[in-house]
């Protein structure tokens, strides 16, 4: 790669477009104090990207500007463009020539272009790198700052080394990884928290998930079960209908036989009982007795007419044969009565039994009184009449009394005959009727046995329905189940029939519980909770996957670093060895012997804290700066502090020239480096540019006719009355009349 050429145009003196090109290995420019020569070494420092106004000896972006004179007004941007030749490509581009431009604003805006694009200076600074231009402007020795090497840091030192041993790529690459690194830890915090945010639901749906999958479990169990269980029962239940329908065939008819039967013999001995016979019996003898009370009746009445016939004979024979009645019974009565007057009985006995007999008297009178008043009616013929009437009845009603006695005995006796024939029809009645309660028992105990499988078979409608509730519609398929003893051995229906209930009871009771089992597990809406689930799961999963390559990028980044620092701390030690070898050479052969080492000085330089935090297990890093050590010959001039200006001087130049003579940059701008040279230092300084030019481009800013003879272009800088700087090419012999 080589430096072709850079064009100023509005940048601080150089008012106008103002092109340098560098065609030799070392280019001089010369010319008078304040013609701007500084303002090209600062248009470098410019274009590559310097941020440091102060280094390019302003305050803002504006003191870059052409600020104007009397005669030319000042410009609104300040622009500089460099050329590379990069043929060798050495620059990552594939473009022969690169063209870097930097414009700024009066606004302090900048703008960087790289082959007319638009780029931002991170782009140019990493391009540049990789070329060993760094940004510590180690190859840019601005007048008066030779000696900055000399004052820096130790640390600061380091980074000058470190930027012109060409690690500055390195060092960049490793910036970055640690900016990875840290923002992938604090990727890797934010994931690990929302995941840890996600943990107790996610926990919390697994546990409903689990009960999910246990309850199905349970319900595919269930199902076997119910399906074993209801093929069962089913073939339990038709078996039972076909035995209740033959058990019951046999009996029933012959129930409604024997009903037929018993009806016919109850009609026929009904039949007797209530017979002709036994009612004329009794209305036979029921007339007997009539008859035998109309003849007592008879019997009486004859017996008083009889009576009254010798009463009336007796009266007759009274009355009829002397007086009168009437004349008889008032007389005696008077008779009587005069007596019973006149008697005077001392004799109290004697006048009871006359007073008696009186009475017997009086009372006889009277009786024959009596009979004499009805005999009008009952004459004596009309007596004899009635009793010959009554005779006739009474003789009647013997006879027939007579009759109905034997009817009553022929019919008794009929009767006794038929009663024979009835008991044999009542032994059959009897013996049906036994039979037939029997069959009643028989058939009630099937009745029951019928509201019995009755009862079941609504209780399996029951069952289906309800394990349909629970299993779904496939339940239905019960009847394909194939079922199977606990042997493993098939089971033919007749076995499945004819096991005890109790079994089935038990298998029953086992799907109660498993119902029960099933209800407590009861979930809520499945269909969410697993959706729920397997969202929340694949975005934990997402962010595990989002941890582990956030680890892994850790893990690359870690190593990445590592090996950076590797590569640095071991170009960086082999590369200061070298510069140590040319410093030494540089420093012996400018003062004539001695010694110079750059030394590593460890200085401990605390991590930050967001890397402490990834990099816990790592010590704090020890972080070397570089010091100096020289030794004068024929003096014991030790620090660089007690060094004269020139010494300082050749010590700089020493150093600077042994950093580029390890890894050559590809141009180097020397500022005045040589203005305190005296004349045998500045051939020797000739003779080092010169050596220095075989590797490097050289642009060195001189008064010094020493440098300048030694340059195969010299430019010359002038300034005018207008304030302007202007350039042109000029011969050795011109450049001497500016020449010290
Ligand atoms: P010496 O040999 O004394 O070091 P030099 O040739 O290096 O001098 P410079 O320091 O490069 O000279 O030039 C300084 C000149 O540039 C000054 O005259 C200064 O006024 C002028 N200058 C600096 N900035 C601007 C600007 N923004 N506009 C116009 N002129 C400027």
């Amino acid at each position: 790669m080589r430096l072709k050429s850079i064009e100023l145009s509005g940048f601080k003196s150089f008012a106008r477009k103002t092109e340098l090109q560098f065609s030799s290995a070392i280019t001089s420019i010369v010319g008078p104090n304040g013609s701007g020569k500084s303002n090209v070494a600062e248009s470098f420092r410019f274009v590559l990207g310097e941020q440091s106004m102060k280094s390019m000896r302003g305050r803002r972006g504006e003191d870059m500007i052409w600020n104007g004179s009397g005669a030319v007004p000042r410009s609104n941007r300040a622009s500089v463009r460099l050329v590379f030749d990069n043929r060798d490509r050495a620059l990552n581009l594939d473009f022969d020539d690169v063209v870097l431009e930097r414009v700024v604003m009066r606004d302090g805006s900048n703008e960087y272009r790289l082959n007319n694009s638009q780029v931002r200076l991170r782009d140019i600074s990493e391009l540049l790198s990789q070329a060993n231009i760094g940004s510590s402007g180690h190859h840019i020795i601005s007048q008066g700052e030779a000696d900055r090497v000399l004052t820096a840091s130790p640390k600061e030192r380091r980074a000058m080394i470190e930027d012109a041993l060409g690690l500055t790529a390195f060092l960049y690459k490793r910036e970055e990884a640690e900016r990875k690194l840290e923002k992938t830890a604090e990727n890797m915090r934010e994931v690990a928290g929302l995941r840890r945010e996600l943990a107790p639901h996610l926990k919390f749906l697994q546990s409903q998930v689990r009960k999910i999958e246990d309850s199905k479990k349970l319900r595919d169990e269930l199902e076997v079960k119910y399906k074993e269980y209801l093929k069962r029962e089913s073939i339990y239940l038709s078996s039972v209908v076909r035995a209740l329908a033959t058990e019951g065939a046999q009996p029933r008819e012959e129930h409604i036989e024997l009903s037929g039967r018993v009806l016919e013999l109850r009609l026929k001995l009904g039949e007797k009982q209530n017979d002709h016979g036994t009612s004329e019996l009794m209305r036979l003898e029921q007339e007997g007795r009539n008859l035998l009370h109309k003849r007592d009746s008879l019997g009486r009445e004859l017996g008083r007419i009889e009576g009254e016939l010798v009463a009336v004979e007796r009266v007759r024979v009274i009355t009829h044969d002397t007086v009168p009645g009437e004349q008889v019974r008032t007389f005696m009565h008077r008779t009587l009565s005069e007596l019973e007057e006149s008697m005077s009985f001392t004799d109290d006995e004697l006048k009871a039994r006359v007073q008696a007999l009186i009475i017997l008297a009086k009372d006889f009178l009277r009786r024959i009184s009596d009979v004499e008043e009805v005999e009008p009616r009952h004459s004596k013929d009309d007596l004899n009449r009635r009793k010959i009437e009554l005779g006739q009845q009474l003789e009647a009603v013997t006879e027939d009394e007579a009759r109905v006695v034997s009817e009553v005995a022929t019919l008794r006796a009929a009767i006794e005959g038929e009663k024979d024939a009835s008991r044999e029809a009542e032994r059959e009645l009897f013996l049906a009727i036994s039979r037939r309660s029997e069959l009643e028992t028989l058939l009630a105990r099937l009745t029951s046995k019928q509201e019995l499988l009755e009862r079941d078979e609504a209780q399996f409608k029951r069952e289906l329905g309800e394990a349909g509730v629970f299993i779904g519609r496939t339940v239905e398929n019960y009847t394909d189940t194939i079922l199977f003893a606990s042997t493993g051995q098939l089971v033919s229906d007749e076995e499945t029939a004819a096991e005890p209930r109790t079994v089935q009871e038990d298998r029953r009771r086992r799907i109660e519980r498993m119902k029960i089992r099933l209800e407590e597990a009861g979930v809520g809406n499945t269909a969410t909770i697993l959706r729920e689930h397997q969202e929340t799961l694949e975005r934990d999963e997402f962010l595990a996957r989002e941890v582990a390559d956030l680890q892994a990028s850790t893990v690359s980044l870690r190593a990445l670093i590592e090996d950076l620092s590797t590569t640095l701390s071991v170009r960086f030690v082999s590369g200061l060895e070298k510069i140590n070898t040319e410093f030494t050479t540089f420093f012996m052969s400018m003062f004539g012997g001695g010694t110079a080492t750059l030394t590593l000085a460890a200085s401990t330089n605390m991590r930050k804290a967001a890397q402490e935090e990834v990099e816990t297990d790592e010590e704090d890093e020890v972080e070397e700066g570089v010091d100096i050590a020289i030794s004068l010959p024929h003096k014991r001039v030790k620090g660089l502090h007690m060094l004269s200006g020139g010494e300082r001087a050749l010590t700089s130049i020493a150093l600077i020239f042994a950093m580029s003579q390890v890894n050559p940059p590809p141009f180097l701008i020397l500022d005045e480096t040589d203005a305190a040279l005296d004349e045998a230092n500045s051939r020797r300084y000739g003779n080092l540019i010169e050596t220095l030019a075989k590797h490097s481009q050289l642009i060195v800013i001189t008064h010094n006719r020493e440098t300048m003879s030694r340059a195969g272009v010299l430019y010359g800088i002038t300034m005018g009355s207008e304030g302007i700087s202007k350039l042109l090419s000029i011969k050795f012999e011109d450049a001497l009349a500016v020449a010290k």
